[in-house]
């Protein structure tokens, strides 16, 4: 495992809210705001950048979409490996990510209590379980999402017309799962939006 030890250092953003880290801190530089992010990315090379965002945060993610975008093209951060963590499995923000050139996302427990290092061993073992491909590729591409607030949108099947909410066990066990292939609407869409 790559650790302080190595001498990495790694840039830590993590906006709206902040998280507690657990594990060392030593080796860690941190950001609070996209900004500052992007100012401290471009002050010197660092050897990883971690982002953590709350998906639910909608108002915010036109900002983290605009700060992987800048990091995935500015010359001193292009090819640092990156990654966004997440608190819940989004395929629109996935996607939106993925444009940005964002190829590895974590989707953490919504625990507020976080460890960079380890996230950071995981991008070095180049673990599958961070790449956004194959996240994808478990969410049912008919999955469409309404904002109704802020923070809370409604998830629903684009191959009913958007007339079915989505959630509990159907949500995660099917939409969410490998299983979608087998959903009986996912096979005959009754008219897709
Ligand atoms: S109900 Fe079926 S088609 Fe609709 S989003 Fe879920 S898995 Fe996809």
């Amino acid at each position: 495992m790559l650790t302080t030890a190595a001498g990495a250092e790694l840039l830590v953003c993590q906006f709206p809210q902040a998280l507690v880290f657990e594990g060392l801190t030593a080796g860690l530089t941190v950001a609070s705001s996209p900004m500052g992010c992007l100012d401290m990315a471009v002050s010197k090379r660092y050897a990883g950048i971690i982002i953590y965002f709350p998906a639910r945060k909608i108002r915010a993610r036109g900002a983290l979409i605009e700060l992987c975008a800048d990091l995935t093209t500015l010359a001193l951060t292009r090819a640092t490996p990156k990654c966004v963590s997440l608190d819940c499995r989004h395929r629109a923000l996935f996607l939106r990510l993925q444009e940005a050139g964002i190829e590895n996302v974590e989707i953490r427990l919504p625990a507020k209590v976080v460890d960079p290092w380890k996230m950071w061993a995981g991008l070095m073992a180049h673990e599958s379980s961070l790449r956004i491909d194959l996240h994808l590729s478990r969410l049912c591409p008919f999955l469409r999402y309404r904002p109704i607030s802020d923070q809370s949108e409604l998830v629903t099947c684009g191959a009913y017309s958007n007339r079915m909410v989505l959630g509990g066990s159907r949500l995660r066990e099917v939409c969410q799962a490998e299983t979608y292939l087998s959903c009986e609407f996912y096979m005959n869409p009754r008219r897709t939006q």
